[in-house]
């Protein structure tokens, strides 16, 4: 995949308050193209597997359980510099350390419940986006 692409999920409690829009908005707005997107809930066995880097940490069953309650936005995004500049446009894992206007700022509950997520690398990008998409999908 091109390094100007980034991998991204509204995460549960994002979609159940109602930010799916809204946040799509913001993400239009910073110049992110959407090259595939679909309303999807993970199973424990997916979540377990996307989070595996952190099979060891004390918060990983509650993640688990938090990113299976219910549905989620899969998406792809395109942009020049995308991994970057989607985790700035995100802000910091905790929303107390998000910086004003970013979208975890506006929309996080705390540090667990942080209502999206951005690859953190152009290898992650690509192989989270290939988790969720098939070529025929991705535009
Ligand atoms: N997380 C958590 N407690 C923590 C740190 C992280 O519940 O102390 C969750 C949170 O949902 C976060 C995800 O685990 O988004 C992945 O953590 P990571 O450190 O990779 O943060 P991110 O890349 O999402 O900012």
């Amino acid at each position: 995949m091109a390094t100007n692409r980034t991998f991204t999920m509204l995460k549960p409690d994002a979609v159940e308050k109602g930010h799916i829009g809204a946040i799509l908005e913001k993400i239009s707005a910073s110049g992110f193209k959407i090259v595939a997107m679909k309303l999807t809930q993970l199973t424990k066995a997916d979540a377990e597997e996307f989070y595996a880097i952190h099979n060891e940490r004390p918060f990983f069953a509650d993640l688990v359980e938090y990113m299976t309650r219910g549905p989620i936005v899969a998406a792809i995004l395109e942009k020049d510099n995308a991994v970057e500049d989607f985790r700035t446009l995100i802000g910091a894992t905790n929303p107390e350390d998000a910086a004003e206007g970013t979208i975890r700022k506006l929309y996080a509950a705390s540090i667990s419940e942080n209502a999206v997520h951005g690859s953190d690398s152009d290898e992650n990008a690509a192989i989270e986006g290939a988790f969720h998409f098939s070529g025929r999908d991705t535009f």
